[in-house]
């Protein structure tokens, strides 16, 4: 679907957001802070937001700025006016929303996991191809400038060759035997692997390049969960999920994925060894990149804290001072902004749904893994 011009104006591009929990609620920031704070090529509108009763979309749209609400999201994706679905419903319908959504021509945006197997993301990529429309997958981690100062740390060799990486992703949301059943413990798709571990995943490749193989370990901790009712539903998917990895340059790795450590609330860290320095992260304090060079006099050598500013894009277009630090919700407004600029073909794709894919493979190559207790490829 083409946006809509108003003359020598910027197109318009009319949004439709499908599910209003914790990801609609960022989202909807994700777009009305990047109108304030880039130069968006389309002039956004908040059009029309879906959730499961009339009730909770109404509810939603007044708290986030829609200006109409349906309690049936295939209104929504046959509606000739939106050129934009936003998807953040449960990971078991993504699928099924973002394949009608291409199909009536619309650009998609969805949260990660993609989907709930890879054959299906690798169906959802093909069939957005097929359609010409752009896609962008919720991998909002990347879009940290500290992230992009990493990656280019990394490829301009300050770190020399690179060894060995570690990464985590790390929350305790599901440590209590009695938190309930939901979608993120479906049989198919779900765990933690799939949930915090496409992060990890994402991150690992972001930084270092393509895994090329996999030896994975799974377990479950917690083996049923209050089913909302009077009794309990049995857990079929991994609590914890880790991975021995080799990347295709020859550095080797590992990644760890858990929901149930105590304590933790947003681990997402990562370690990166080279010949001639290293890089150390924590998503709990995500304006901050640690850095140690051998080029330093061996006395004052250490690791050193950078701190996020203007120099590091697009920091700069949210404050102007440095050390002020950015938030979660402007990860998402930056994500927008690179999805709107990909739109409008300004720039490629930077998380496409083949990327999401990708991810997708590689959990079910450490679940394949896991259960055969052998190195898999990934090439
Ligand atoms: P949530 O439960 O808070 O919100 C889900 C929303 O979808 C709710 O408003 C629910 O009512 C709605 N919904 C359910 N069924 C629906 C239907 N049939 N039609 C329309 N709406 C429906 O969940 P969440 O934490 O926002 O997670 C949503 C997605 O976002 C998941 O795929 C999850 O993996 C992803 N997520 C991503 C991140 C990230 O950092 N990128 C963080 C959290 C969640």
């Amino acid at each position: 679907m083409e946006p809509k011009s108003l003359g020598n104006e910027k197109p318009k591009l009319r949004v439709g957001l499908i599910g209003t929990g914790f990801m609609g609620k960022t989202h909807s920031f994700g777009f009305a802070a990047a109108e304030r704070v880039f130069d968006l090529p389309f002039e956004l509108e908040l059009h029309t937001v879906a959730d499961r009763t009339e009730e909770l979309a109404g509810a939603a749209a007044r708290t986030l700025g829609f200006k109409n609400a349906t309690g049936d999201w295939r209104r929504l994706v046959g509606d000739p006016d939106i050129d934009l679905v936003d998807i953040t419903a449960p990971n078991a319908f993504h699928r099924e929303m973002a394949l009608a959504a291409i199909a009536a021509g619309k650009h998609v945006y969805c949260e990660k996991p993609l989907a709930p197997r890879a054959a299906e993301a690798a169906e959802m990529a093909n069939a957005a191809v097929a359609a010409g429309v752009r896609t962008q997958v919720g991998f909002n981690y990347l879009c940290n400038p500290m992230m992009a100062l990493a990656r280019d740390l990394i490829v301009t060799g300050e770190l020399g060759e690179i060894r060995s990486y570690r990464g985590i992703h790390a929350e305790d949301y599901m440590g209590d035997a009695e938190s309930p059943f939901t979608f993120r413990l479906d049989k198919v798709g779900g765990g933690a692997l799939a949930d915090l571990g496409s992060h990890a995943l994402a991150t690992a490749e972001f930084l270092l390049g393509p895994i090329e193989r996999v030896l994975g370990d799974e377990v479950t901790v917690i083996n049923s969960r209050p089913d909302g009712k009077d009794g309990r539903t049995a857990v079929e998917v991994d609590d914890i999920g880790r991975a021995f990895l080799r990347f295709a340059s020859g550095a080797t790795g590992s990644i760890e994925a858990s929901w149930v450590a105590t304590g933790r609330k947003m681990q997402h860290n990562f370690e990166v060894y080279g010949s001639r320095g290293a890089l150390a992260f924590s998503q709990e304090r995500f304006n901050e990149l640690q850095f140690y060079t051998t080029a330093e006099a061996g006395r004052v050598r250490g690791f050193r804290r950078i701190q996020a500013g203007p120099d590091h894009p697009p920091y700069g277009l949210f404050c102007v001072a440095p050390g002020h630090q950015l938030g979660f919700n402007d990860l998402k407004a930056i994500e927008v902004a690179l999805f709107l600029e990909a739109i409008a073909g300004i720039r490629a794709e930077p998380f496409s749904f083949r990327s999401g894919q990708r991810i997708q493979e590689l959990v079910e190559a450490i679940h394949t893994s896991a259960t055969g207790g052998r190195w898999v490829s990934t090439a």
